[in-house]
């Protein structure tokens, strides 16, 4: 069985749709895939529609932006109630914060290049996660870049004098809230070091203490000796290890079921999560 539990629609910053995604999943041989755009669950009614119809099986989620210890850390929250009043206005808030930001960023950018905040909006439709990779794809069809890595590489990095933060939650609180709200904590990619900083071990022992469920170890932005550290941690305390792709379809390199996590851990997964698994 063939499970990739970490994926990304044009709903956030994915370039397919939540039906397109669903359609490759099933054609790259997945039986299992998780939507987890960034800070919503916009994407899901239409992502349940298409695994009934492409007979794949659905795991509703989202990407949480969190911060610890200064830094920007991503929690996988996944079968939660999306109803749950704090986890929707914990989102609002985030991805209302997300597009002021995103707007004093091409303020900024304005200012040497020809970027207007239209060139943005044309890149997204109503009620997308806006974040970096839009702005991107506004640079890239200006001819300013020739591709989101190139924006990253440059205009848009994190230590850029373009670059804005914006609101996220403290990690610990979001796990007590995707908890509360019956959703299952994993934390993504913490070993990834393009955010600046991997997140401690102080960190995850921290988010074990505060109910995490499990470590995204199997990832791209993961070395070898990172892979061994975090299972080897994820042993100790206790945690569910998970492999996945965090595909963004045409914005990232990563392509579906290059990581994959074990069935016995997606069966403990929906175990521990409110909602069922949707489609076959
Ligand atoms: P933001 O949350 O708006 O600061 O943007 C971060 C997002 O940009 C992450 O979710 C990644 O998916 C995406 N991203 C980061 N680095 C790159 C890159 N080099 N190429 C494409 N997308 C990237
Ligand atoms: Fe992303
Ligand atoms: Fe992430
Ligand atoms: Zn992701």
């Amino acid at each position: 069985m063939r499970v990739d539990l970490h994926t990304h629609s044009r709903v956030s910053d994915g370039t397919d749709s939540p039906t397109e995604l669903v359609a490759a999943a099933a054609g790259a041989g997945l039986d299992v895939v998780a939507l987890t755009d960034h800070d919503t669950t916009r994407g899901w009614a239409e992502a349940e529609v298409a695994a009934v119809r492409h007979g794949v099986a659905l795991v509703r989620g989202a990407e949480l932006s969190c911060r610890a210890d200064h830094a920007s850390v991503h929690l996988l929250s996944y079968l939660h109630d999306p109803d749950d009043a704090d986890l929707l206005a914990e989102g609002e808030r985030i991805r209302a914060s997300r597009l002021g930001r995103a707007r004093a960023m091409v303020d900024r950018i304005a200012v040497d290049h020809p970027l207007t905040w239209d060139d943005v909006l044309a890149q997204t439709q109503t009620g997308t996660t806006v974040g970096r990779p839009h702005i991107a794809d506004a640079l890239v069809a200006l001819r300013v870049v020739a591709d989101r890595g190139e924006a990253f590489a440059s205009i848009l990095a994190t230590g850029s004098p373009y670059y804005v933060p914006y609101y996220a939650t403290a990690l610990l609180s979001a796990i007590a809230m995707v908890r509360a709200a019956g959703g299952v904590p994993v934390l993504a990619h913490p070993g990834a070091a393009s955010r600046g900083r991997v997140v401690s071990d102080a960190t995850i022992r921290a988010a074990a203490d505060a109910g995490l469920a499990g470590l995204e170890v199997d990832h791209r932005d993961h070395t070898p000796a990172q892979r061994a550290h975090l299972a080897e941690l994820a042993a100790e305390l206790g945690l569910l290890v998970t492999g996945s792709s965090d595909y963004h379809g045409a914005g990232k390199p990563n392509r579906l079921g290059e990581h994959t996590t074990d069935r016995a851990v997606l069966e403990e997964v929906v175990a521990q999560g409110r909602l069922p698994v949707v489609g076959p």
